[in-house]
């Protein structure tokens, strides 16, 4: 399989990789938000988190704390953003969650959309 985040995962292209183990690897994202926005991807292809288990799932928690601690102490980040899109909303085709860490006084430009439905009309489709 054809696939860019298999592939720099393994070594096999080059990235900035800051962590790494049996599991996954951890990389510094090209079009950073904050500082130190990083991809956090398992080595092991699957799509999105459908395909991820429990126990991988517990895995990558584990390392977002290390890391968490990691950009603290070195890069000064005193918050976190996790990010993982699927479907029409993933444009790489290979799981990963995006490592946002963030700053005193840094926002990041997810702006809420003011020309949607209405919350009421959206909750009933819920609901109902
Ligand atoms: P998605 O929309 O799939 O959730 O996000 C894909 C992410 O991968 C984007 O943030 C994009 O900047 C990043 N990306 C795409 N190609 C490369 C690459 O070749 N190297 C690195 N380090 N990041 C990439
Ligand atoms: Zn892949």
């Amino acid at each position: 399989m054809d696939c860019l985040f298999c592939k720099i995962a393994n070594g096999e292209l080059p990235s900035k990789m800051v962590y790494e183990d049996d599991l996954v690897s951890v990389f510094l994202d090209i079009n950073p938000h904050t500082n130190g926005n990083s991809l956090i991807v398992p080595k092991v292809h699957y799509l999105d988190y459908k395909e991820i288990s429990d126990e991988l799932n517990n895995h990558i928690n584990e390392v977002v704390k290390k890391l968490d601690k990691m950009y603290q102490e070195k890069l000064g980040s005193s918050g976190l953003t996790i990010i993982h899109n699927s479907g029409c909303g993933q444009e790489v085709k290979h799981y990963h969650l995006h490592f946002i860490p963030r700053y005193e006084n840094t926002d990041i430009s997810l702006v809420p959309n003011r020309e949607l439905e209405d919350l009421e009309t959206v909750y009933q489709k819920l609901m109902k």
